[in-house]
């Protein structure tokens, strides 16, 4: 099939290549000329695993094509819309990308009429299908379909290749056949529903992951209490077949460009309609404070930071990306300026981006290099670069050997035996 993909960040670049894999002709759409450059040379503005190598295979068959304008793409029988939906100041989601890539949609139907889907696969609060469906009412042939996306950043061309589930929300079966037309051969159950039915479930996901993370990471702060070993417990939880073990890992608090964005969407959604989503806000209390307990617990240590150098190793919101959107590093790292530390910083990608908002902080080359002359070592992000080290030579070259192990990644017992004092979250 004919496929516009407007938007190539995160999702949009996973979409249009994995479709284009799957045999569909497509056109990669984005306001950003320097990005579309890029892209039609093959690079990847995002780091993500295997995306370039992907990108560069399907422009080389030529499946796949980058524009900035969507005129280029104006006999697409699909128009997939994957444009950022940000946290708008009051909470709310930020539609206007979304308003303004309907009114380029708009235009060019306008140019060629035929029929054609417009799917929403940006995260919208629902009711936004409806509402973008009433300004396409004129457009004769359009119908709107909401596809929300799952991929997680760091897996995100393999999540996009083999989905755990495909929901499609449509108001017509022609619309759903087309649907299933574009995604035949991707192997995975569909949810074929309404709109509005697509929306909340995208939605509901995102927080009820979070509410595993923010449930984990209370249930660590009594662990530390009570002296027992969170990462034990987990494993206990997850083996119960109706609890299944991912997303519940203790660490300093979930970060990213969804989470954070969507769950208070969410809130403000339900506030709409005067309900009043209680655990929900629970969970980014929880989440709020995480980052500030951890310090806590290096404080019980270290208890003033004036003048000490403090190695923060994983500056990304999660390891295999170069997204640090919402990263709790970002957090803690201002807290440690605040308390007077010194901060020397690895990060294998992240680092150029977070050095815009922190440039008075030191970057190294390593995180063996972090360590060296440090009081204290964080592990924020369990990139293996930071994970796997040698610890007796990390131990030999730190003013202190105090580690504070943020995701419960570094091999506990190791590390004592190298001689260092060793805290984890929530463990005993
Ligand atoms: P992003 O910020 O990485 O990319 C958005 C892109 O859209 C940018 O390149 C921007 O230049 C472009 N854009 C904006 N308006 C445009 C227009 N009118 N025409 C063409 N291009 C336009 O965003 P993202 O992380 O890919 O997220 C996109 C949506 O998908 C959001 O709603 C997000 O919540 C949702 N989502 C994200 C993830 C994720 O892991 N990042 C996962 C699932 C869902």
């Amino acid at each position: 099939m004919k496929v516009a993909v407007i938007g190539t960040g995160y999702v949009g670049l996973t979409t249009a290549v994995s479709l284009a894999m799957n045999g569909h002709q497509v056109t990669g759409i984005d306001l950003v000329a320097s990005k579309v450059e890029k892209l039609r040379q093959g690079i990847s503005p995002i780091y993500e695993p295997g995306l370039e190598e992907a990108l560069k295979k399907v422009l080389d068959d030529g499946t796949l094509a980058f524009f900035t304008d969507l005129t280029e793409a104006k006999d697409a029988e699909i128009f997939f819309i994957c444009v950022g939906t940000p946290e708008a100041a009051d909470g709310t989601a930020d539609l206007t990308y979304l308003l303004g890539a309907v009114s380029d949609i708009e235009k060019v139907h306008s140019l060629a009429p035929q029929e054609r889907i417009v799917v929403i696969k940006s995260t919208v609060p629902v009711g936004t299908g409806e509402k973008v469906a009433g300004m396409l009412a004129g457009c004769q042939g359009v119908s709107v379909a909401s596809n929300p996306e799952f991929l997680r950043e760091g897996s995100a061309l393999l999540d996009a290749l083999e989905p755990s589930r495909i929901v499609i929300g449509v108001d017509n079966s022609q619309a759903a056949a087309s649907m299933e037309e574009l995604y035949n051969g991707v192997k995975a159950p569909r949810v074929i529903t309404t709109r509005v039915n697509a929306e909340l479930i995208k939605y509901a996901s995102n927080a009820f992951l979070a509410t595993r993370i923010s449930f984990m990471n209370e249930l660590a702060r009594l662990s530390t209490a009570l002296g027992t070993d969170i990462v034990t417990i987990s494993r206990g939880m997850g083996l119960d077949s109706r609890i299944g073990p991912q997303f519940l890992r203790a660490g300093v608090g979930y970060g990213g460009s969804c989470f954070p964005k969507d769950t208070i969407a969410l809130l403000r959604l339900a506030a709409e309609h005067n309900i009043h989503l209680s655990i929900l806000d629970k969970v980014r209390e929880v989440n709020a404070t995480q980052p500030g307990w951890f310090l806590e617990q290096l404080c019980l240590q270290l208890p003033d930071l004036k003048g000490k150098q403090i190695a923060v190793l994983g500056l990304t919101f999660k390891p295999d990306t170069d997204d640090i959107r919402e990263a709790p590093s970002l957090k803690l790292i201002e807290a440690l300026l605040q308390k007077g530390a010194f901060v020397k910083a690895f990060d294998p990608i992240g680092a150029s981006g977070v050095s815009k908002q922190f440039p008075q902080i030191t970057y190294t080359q390593s995180a063996a290099e972090a360590c060296e002359g440090a009081h204290a070592a964080l592990l924020v992000t369990e990139w293996e670069q930071c994970v796997q080290l040698d610890w007796k030579r990390v131990h030999q070259s730190m003013a202190q050997p105090l580690l504070v192990d943020g995701r419960n990644a570094w091999p506990n017992q190791e590390v004592k035996e190298a001689g260092f004092h060793y805290i984890g979250i929530g463990r005993s």
